[in-house]
């Protein structure tokens, strides 16, 4: 009994069931704060945009930022090739899958194991999900995404390419099949088409009005930024465009994306160094023999290796953080392309842990 009188027990209400089942069974996303001497889980640029003070002293933090982001979406517009029109901004590309799945609803297909954000966000939205498992070779098994696209008639189909966590690009002439089968919308993820050595599909934007095309900043340099795109057909994107909450990229976010994008010979040699980096990674951990590294057309590096939890633990005993994904790909890490001396400092860490 409390000081009032009151058995606090009648307030002690069972409030969760008020949430919804299908929110009831997902976890927070949580990001554990582990002490590390270099940081290669998150798939982040090793290079950060540090002279923004001049692009912060014009912003008027009194004013709400342009709902519209004129001048972010112009540049990025003339940088694509595209009209303005065809390019609709959102607080990070998660933002824009959070829209497209409330616009177009489910079913949502998409191939296992991929970006965990498409189950997800269609999870929180009560939208039913068509996971489909990738080939023996990480490939699209075309077959029964074409056979479930037919039965289940998905609204939506995400494709990641290069996908995550595997690193390669899907096979052009599957993809192509999925937009020519599919009855719905395909939204080809693009996060890491800046480290591959394919054109992308912006071309084919032209030809399909059921594609959209998804790109973001936070993998060259503006991960901090929160700062995602979706190309498409006008039409389509005005449609989603009426779901974007008005003020969703803030003005320090749109001004100093703005002034990094316009400098494209800084932007184009830091994804050079990356994509020389992670070649010259991959190599060195071809030779380990031990281990086997997938091949990656993205900013990081998959591999296999005996026993991923020791190895896991290890390295991060040692100051390098990566990722584990053993408990989405049996016996599999994934590490992310540093500088040189944090890919060097990753490799002396994992022959270390491996002799161990
Ligand atoms: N798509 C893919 C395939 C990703 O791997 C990621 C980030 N891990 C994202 C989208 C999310 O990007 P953003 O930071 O723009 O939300």
């Amino acid at each position: 009994m409390g000081e009032w009188g009151l058995c606090y027990n009648s307030f002690a209400m069972d409030t969760k069931r008020f949430v919804k089942q299908n929110i009831r069974v997902l976890s927070a996303y949580e990001a554990k704060e582990i002490p590390y001497k270099v940081k290669l889980d998150a798939n982040e640029s090793p290079y950060s945009f540090r002279d923004v003070t001049k692009t912060l002293r014009k912003i008027e933090t009194n004013r709400y930022p342009d709902p519209e982001a004129k001048d972010l979406r112009k540049i990025i517009a003339k940088g694509l090739g595209v009209s303005q029109g065809a390019i609709l901004h959102g607080n990070g590309s998660d933002e824009l899958i959070y829209y497209l799945i409330t616009v177009f609803g489910g079913p949502v297909l998409f191939p296992v194991p991929t970006f965990s954000m498409y189950g997800i966000i269609s999870q929180a939205l009560g939208e039913k999900t068509i996971p489909i498992f990738l080939d023996e070779e990480f490939d699209l098994d075309v077959d029964s995404i074409c056979t479930m696209m037919r039965k289940a008639r998905p609204k939506l189909v995400f494709l990641s390419s290069p996908n995550n966590p595997t690193g390669n690009c899907f096979s052009a002439d599957r993809i192509l099949k999925i937009i020519n089968d599919a009855r719905g919308i395909v939204v080809i993820d693009e996060a890491y088409q800046p480290f591959s050595s394919n054109k992308g599909f912006i071309p084919l934007l032209r030809d399909y009005k059921n594609l959209l095309i998804m790109r973001t900043l936070s993998k060259v340099g503006l991960a901090g930024l929160r700062v995602g795109f979706l190309i498409g057909d006008d039409e389509i994107i005005n449609e989603v465009n009426k779901v974007r909450l008005p003020f969703n990229l803030n003005s320090v976010s749109q001004a100093v994306a703005a002034d990094a994008l316009k400098n494209k010979k800084r932007l184009r040699s830091h994804i050079k160094s990356i994509v020389s980096e992670r070649d010259k990674l991959f190599k060195e951990m071809e030779r380990i023999g031990t281990i086997h590294p997938y091949p990656s057309e993205a900013n990081f590096i998959l591999f296999r290796v005996q026993e991923p939890d020791r190895i896991y633990k290890g390295l991060m005993k040692r100051g390098v953080l990566i990722r584990n994904i053993n408990s989405v790909i049996r016996g599999c890490l994934r590490v992310t392309v540093g500088t040189p001396y944090e890919n060097r400092t990753f490799l002396n860490a994992l022959k270390r842990v491996l002799r161990a």
